[in-house]
């Protein structure tokens, strides 16, 4: 609800407010507690960034389930006026814009306006931002109302605190966040319980639930406040494990598994595993003993998409998949220094937080001008910086850079520059619309150099806004493979770049992959977990990733 306000603020032109409401409920996000507790014990002021003013919407946030200054934000606009803002270069003031200006409410009309030329009249607009219009709305029609699996995410766990706050310990998120897929339809909640009437309460009383749309016994339906539809279905304890394996699918996976049960004598469904008649329950309150049950080791739920994985659940040869306990350290953030939000010890400090055992500092080269590239003299004073921070902190910080690829494929700083770097991440961040074999040749060129040691976001692309740019991977990974260059999981929200099937053809082609968060901030370095989903589901294991090796040997498998 405080990014509620932080959008609506910005609509009204009010900066100031709006970067309060942002940092405070960031702030909240990255709490390990309960917003209910800290306001039982009065601790609410101490958290950071909350004031006066934000405390008192907060207690009637919890009270009530609502706050009556943001209801009366919300009337300000139609509610079709923020969405516009799901438009790449949509910001609070193009739509206010089209909203005063030209009268329009929502995308449909903003699709109409711009299809008749009404948008380039607009001072400050023109045919091309007419056109970038255009492209966002088919994104967003292509992508329909899925969302992140970042936010997906927080909006599950957020449920799932709450039901377990009314004394429901068996609560589990379920559907397609569990299997950890990069875009998300609806929140899926799993509740084992008896007491499904009360269950059922609690769901429809979690504060940021406006409306109800289904209510039944095993299963309701909730609408968040920004739109999202929650199901909550509630069985059996007894059932639990067995919902929780029909529940997070995917329909393939369970299609397969429910043929292996039946040609066993067994019943399976989302109560249980049962033998022939139906009555008698083998097993269902433990996922993996249905799974062992059926002679299959127990499938990871990134797994569970039919590639492959009940095959090789059969032979006992499933990959031991990467966790987060094997991720020793974050090899790309950015700092104050180019477009980072935090200095460069914040940053070393957040990771030796995060049980890290070496962090890898990674600001952006000179061309990259929009996010405050460092030209030669700044990067080599900081790399100095480094230096001394590291000794100070006892901490190893290894000194690398986020190099432009330009467009001809050559790197943003010269050689003997490159040279004394630890190590070096190239990323395209420019002219994104070249042919195939433009787009492939310069990363080609940028690998055959001969100085970078990891391909940086390697598609470009960002969900729902911006589609990867068009490039041969095979051909890519096959001269990385050649010359020992790795692919990066990007685990930035938006990116998760290379996806699950692009670490799967890098695992079977014998390439390192890295997995990095992107972090521009302390709690940047959080998403990592994104990065490993994504891993998980390309099948990946720790020895197929560079940042699984401890300090020095991944300095020493950098410098090779
Ligand atoms: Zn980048
Ligand atoms: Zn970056």
């Amino acid at each position: 609800m405080l990014h509620e306000f932080a959008d609506l603020m910005d609509m009204h032109g009010d900066i100031f407010r709006r970067n309060a409401y942002r940092r405070a409920a960031r702030s909240i996000e990255a709490l390990d507690q309960s917003i209910e507790e800290i306001i039982r014990e009065g601790r609410l002021r101490q958290i950071p960034g909350i004031g006066e003013g934000i405390a008192s919407i907060l207690m009637e946030i919890v009270e009530s389930g609502t706050s009556k200054e943001l209801e009366r934000l919300r009337r300000t606009f139609p509610p079709g006026v923020a969405e516009m803002m799901r438009i790449p270069d949509v910001g609070p003031r193009s739509a206010v814009k089209f909203y005063h200006e030209l009268g329009i409410t929502n995308l449909e009309e903003l699709k109409d306006a711009a299809e008749d030329g009404r948008i380039r009249k607009l001072s400050g607009f023109g045919e091309r931002s007419e056109a970038n219009i255009l492209r966002g709305i088919r994104l967003i029609e292509q992508q329909g109302s899925r969302m992140l699996l970042s936010d997906a995410l927080s909006k599950g766990s957020a449920i799932v605190e709450h039901i377990r706050s009314y004394g429901f310990p068996l609560v589990s998120v379920a559907g397609s966040m569990r299997r950890m897929m990069e875009t998300i339809g609806d929140v899926d909640i799993l509740v084992g319980t008896s007491h499904s009437v009360d269950a059922m309460e609690a769901f429809i009383a979690f504060p940021n639930a406006v409306d109800i749309i289904v209510r039944g016994e095993s299963k309701t339906s909730v609408r968040l406040s920004d739109g999202t539809q929650a199901d909550m279905r509630v069985v059996p304890e007894i059932s639990h494990g067995a919902a929780l394996q029909y529940f997070t699918g995917s329909k393939e996976h369970n299609v397969k598994l429910r043929r292996i049960a039946i040609n066993k004598g067994l019943r399976l469904n989302e109560y249980g595993l049962f033998d022939s008649a139906g009555v008698n329950l083998v097993a269902g309150l433990k996922e993996d003993e249905i799974y062992r049950l059926l002679d299959l080791q127990p499938i990871p739920p990134e797994l569970r998409e039919d590639r492959g994985e009940i095959e090789a659940a059969a032979r006992n040869q499933l990959p031991r998949l990467v966790t987060q306990r094997d991720i020793r350290g974050d090899l790309h953030v950015h700092t104050i220094l180019s477009d980072g939000h935090d200095t460069m010890r914040e940053m070393a400090m957040a990771a030796m937080k995060r049980g890290y055992d070496y962090v890898g500092l990674t600001d952006h080269s000179a061309s990259l001008r929009i996010a405050n590239g460092l030209d030669v003299d700044e990067l080599l004073t900081s790399l100095e910086q480094a230096r001394q921070l590291s000794n100070e902190l006892n901490f190893p910080i290894m000194r690398g850079a986020e190099v432009d690829i330009l467009e001809d494929g050559t790197l943003d700083y010269p050689d003997e520059v490159l040279d004394q770097l630890d190590y070096v991440i190239a990323s395209v961040h420019s002219r994104f619309k070249m042919s195939i074999d433009q787009m492939t040749e310069r990363i080609i060129y940028a690998i055959k150099s001969g100085k970078m040691q990891i391909l940086g976001h390697p598609t470009g692309r960002l969900l729902g806004r911006r589609e990867a740019y068009a490039i041969d991977l095979d051909a890519v990974m096959e001269e990385a493979a050649r010359h020992g260059v790795a692919m990066e999981v990007n685990g930035f929200p938006e990116r998760l770049d290379l996806n699950d099937m692009g670490c799967r053809r890098a695992k079977e082609k014998g390439i390192m992959v890295v997995l990095n968060t992107d972090a521009h901030s302390e709690e940047g370095l959080d998403n990592m977990h994104l990065a490993i989903g994504t891993a998980r589901r390309g099948w990946l294991e720790p020895e197929n990733i560079l940042n699984c090796l401890p300090y020095p040997d991944i300095k020493d498998a950098l410098a090779r």
